[in-house]
């Protein structure tokens, strides 16, 4: 265990991953900025991590976080990642303008990494400055926190301060940099800089790392990276499922933006869906539509099978039979997603328990919601009060008629069936579906306030959409989808 014992009596950080060998990443001080100013400690995370907030300065505090100051024990490096981008395979990105600092262990025993974006080149920044503008770092840490109160696995925001610094992006911007924290930042890009390299010797480390780190128990199988694979699927399948149920778009799910921790990483051009389209995409780099909503579980299984290639020299001698055991663990990953997909729905349905029929009542509601263009979020909000007795607002949301009618009664038999109370129904239903989500106009809104010095609607949405379940906040006006002329349609990658 490490001694708390720096000047605040805070934690001294450690850095593990800079323990490996050294082809693993370039030892890279951040770089120094002009003019750090704190936009935002996150506190009680802080907490969570054994730093006391009030230990420093909101000065002291804007100086670690850019960058300009290191912690005891912070040793940071910049980590070698390969990649395929929308489907073509680079050999090396790596943290280009971002760097590890160290971990921490948190008062609940979990270690997580401590990471700056936007904290200036690094060796693998290739044409890049390095840096990171104002709006993505805001992007990030209202969706990321917003995904957290929602109960997804996710990167957390610690900390986002401006640089004092412009960066040139289509347009000269204000400098910022946000502190993640993750339980580590392996991602299969990481694997796949080693798989492609031929280095089989650091693929089986950085498998030994991450099963160490973050799934100890396959230690004590008699496959362990084989069931090293069927863990980081599992949590993928559950991950996916998620953001499904949430009609969470993320916008760029490269080989390099899956985390090998189960985690939501890398919150570029991302964005919750407004209208239900299950073809929505928002990326302006996304042409093809490669990471729509829909094709996202899909595009896991892809990823993961990148992943499984890597492994294949640890999964058996034979290599024939390392393919046939990589196989059954993506394809029951297919399995283990439309498992999770059920009971996400069913939950999002208000029902306890499952019915071979419920599919077919998942999907006669999605095609309302589709043929209606109903919105997502508030149409699954509005069951509660339907099963209240005030289907007002999800006819609303769906439109008259008797499709609708008909579906309603299915559902509200279906209850019944299980012996549902209107009151314990809608309680759950209200505990499942959020009223409020980071609405992109909403997200833009705040940026663009902020860009002009206006921190005060990124302060409110930050704390609408960090209580999604409360009523308060599913009444107010960030519940609100956008008007027209305020939608967005398009985000931009987070360069
Ligand atoms: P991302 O879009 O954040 O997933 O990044 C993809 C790759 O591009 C990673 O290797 C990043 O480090 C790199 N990159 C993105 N933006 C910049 C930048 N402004 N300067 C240097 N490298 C960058
Ligand atoms: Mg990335």
């Amino acid at each position: 265990m490490l001694a708390p014992n720096d000047d605040t009596g805070g934690p001294v950080f450690d850095n593990s991953y800079a323990r490996l060998p050294e082809r693993f990443y370039v030892r890279q001080p951040p770089r120094r900025v002009a003019a750090p100013s704190l936009i935002r400690l996150n506190r009680l995370l802080a907490a969570t991590l054994g730093l006391d907030p009030e230990a420093r300065s909101e000065a002291e505090w804007a100086e670690v976080f850019a960058g300009n100051r290191l912690l005891p024990g912070m040793d940071p490096v910049a980590m070698a990642y390969a990649g395929h981008q929308f489907g073509n395979f680079v050999p090396q990105l790596g943290d280009g303008r971002a760097l590890l600092l160290g971990e921490v262990i948190g008062t609940d025993g979990v270690r997580r990494d401590i990471h700056l974006k936007g904290s200036g080149r690094t060796p693998f920044s290739r044409g890049g400055d390095g840096r990171a503008a104002l709006g993505p770092v805001l992007r990030e840490y209202l969706v990321s926190e917003a995904m957290h109160a929602l109960g997804v696995p996710t990167t957390r925001a610690l900390a986002a301060v401006t640089t004092g610094e412009p960066v040139f992006r289509d347009r000269e911007l204000p400098g910022a940099v946000l502190a993640r924290v993750a339980r580590g930042h392996v991602r299969v890009g990481t694997f796949q800089y080693f798989a492609a390299r031929g280095d089989t010797e650091a693929v089986r480390v950085l498998a030994d790392y991450v099963i160490d780190r973050l799934y100890p128990d396959v230690r004590e199988t008699d496959a362990p990276y084989r069931e090293l694979l069927a863990a980081v699927a599992r949590g993928q399948a559950r991950l996916v499922a998620r953001w499904l149920g949430l009609g969470f778009i993320h916008g760029v799910m490269n080989t390099d933006n899956l985390s090998l921790a189960g985690e939501t990483i890398d919150y570029g051009p991302c964005a919750f869906m407004d209208a239900y389209d299950p073809a929505t995409v928002f990326s302006s780099i996304d042409q093809g539509g490669r990471y729509a909503y829909a094709r996202q579980p899909e595009m896991a299984q892809w990823n993961l099978a990148r992943l499984a290639e890597c492994l294949l020299p640890l999964l058996a001698e034979d290599q024939d039979r390392a393919v046939e055991l990589a196989t059954e663990v993506i394809n029951q990953y297919a399995r283990w997603f439309e498992a999770d997909w059920r009971e996400e729905m069913a939950r999002k349905l208000g029902l306890a328990t499952e019915h071979p029929h419920d599919q077919r009542l998942v999907e006669d509601l999605l095609e309302l919601m589709q043929g209606a263009r109903a919105d997502f979020t508030l149409s699954f909000r509005a069951l509660a009060a339907s099963v209240e007795g005030d289907a007002a607002e999800l006819r609303a949301q769906l439109g008259e008629g008797n499709a609708v009618d008909q579906w309603l009664s299915r559902w509200r038999e279906r209850l019944e069936r299980e012996g549902a109370e209107p009151e314990a129904a809608a309680q759950r239903l209200r505990a499942a579906n959020p009223g409020c989500i980071p609405r992109n106009h909403r997200v833009e809104q705040a940026i663009s306030a902020a860009e002009t010095g206006d921190l005060a609607p990124f302060e409110a949405l930050l704390d609408a959409v960090t209580r999604p379940f409360e009523e308060d906040t599913a009444q107010g006006p960030f519940a609100r989808p956008p008007e027209p002329g305020e939608e967005v349609a398009q985000t931009f990658c987070g360069t």
